[in-house]
């Protein structure tokens, strides 16, 4: 199976894949954690290139072309062969987040995102937990992350506000979402997590 994570920067999308990893795995299940940008040794080096630097030396194309090759290498790599193997994959962030952040934020390339998704990976997940969150409370806590690494032009209110959209009408597009209010405490939001994957998992 195949699980993902998916809200604005600071909804606390890791904490719920990490904390969904935990639970599963003391249930007895084998459990891959992973995530993008990144997840495989092509893809992080992807990834920083993607963090770091001027992010206005590529174009929103180019861009979208260096994301769609970190998942290609990301989905060749680590989580088919872990789909192969019988293992839960548990990933925070996939093609959604490219769906909104390269599709919406710099001008509208919402089909070519799903174009090159088709020609080149073709997985999507089997299950996506979309943390919903209002932007002002999400930049609090991103913005409080030691050493993390953030893609800082990301962070307006605005920006981010168009992103929580994006992944809302995503959310009512596709059956496999499930949405839950980001706005709680952890453990609260976890434990809805673990419900609907439990429902899902089949027990
Ligand atoms: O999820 P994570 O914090 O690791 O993402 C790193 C940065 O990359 C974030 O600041 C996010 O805004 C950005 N990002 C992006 N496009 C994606 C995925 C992440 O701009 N498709």
């Amino acid at each position: 199976a195949f699980l993902t994570f998916e809200g604005i920067d600071g909804s606390g999308k890791s904490t719920q894949s990490r904390l969904l990893a935990e639970a599963l795995r003391q249930e007895g299940h084998d459990v891959l954690l992973t995530r993008e940008p990144g997840g495989s040794a092509g893809a992080e080096e992807i990834r920083s290139l993607l963090l770091h630097g001027d992010p206005d030396r590529w174009s929103a194309e180019t861009e979208l072309l260096l994301f769609t090759a970190a998942r290609r290498d990301h989905v060749e790599r680590t989580i088919t062969p872990a789909l192969e193997a019988g293992k839960i994959v548990i990933c925070d962030r996939f093609v959604d987040s490219t769906r909104a952040y390269q599709g919406i934020t710099r001008g509208d390339l919402r089909s070519k995102v799903d174009t090159l998704h088709a020609l080149m990976i073709g997985l999507e997940p089997d299950l996506t937990f979309l943390i919903d969150i209002n932007p002002n409370i999400a930049l609090a806590r991103a913005s409080k992350r030691v050493g993390s690494e953030a893609r800082f032009e990301n962070f307006g209110i605005e920006l981010q506000a168009t992103l929580r959209a994006g992944f809302l009408n995503l959310a009512h597009r596709a059956r496999r979402f499930r949405v839950l209010a980001g706005n709680r405490p952890e453990a609260e939001v976890h434990s809805d997590v673990l419900t609907y994957a439990r429902k899902f998992l089949g027990h």
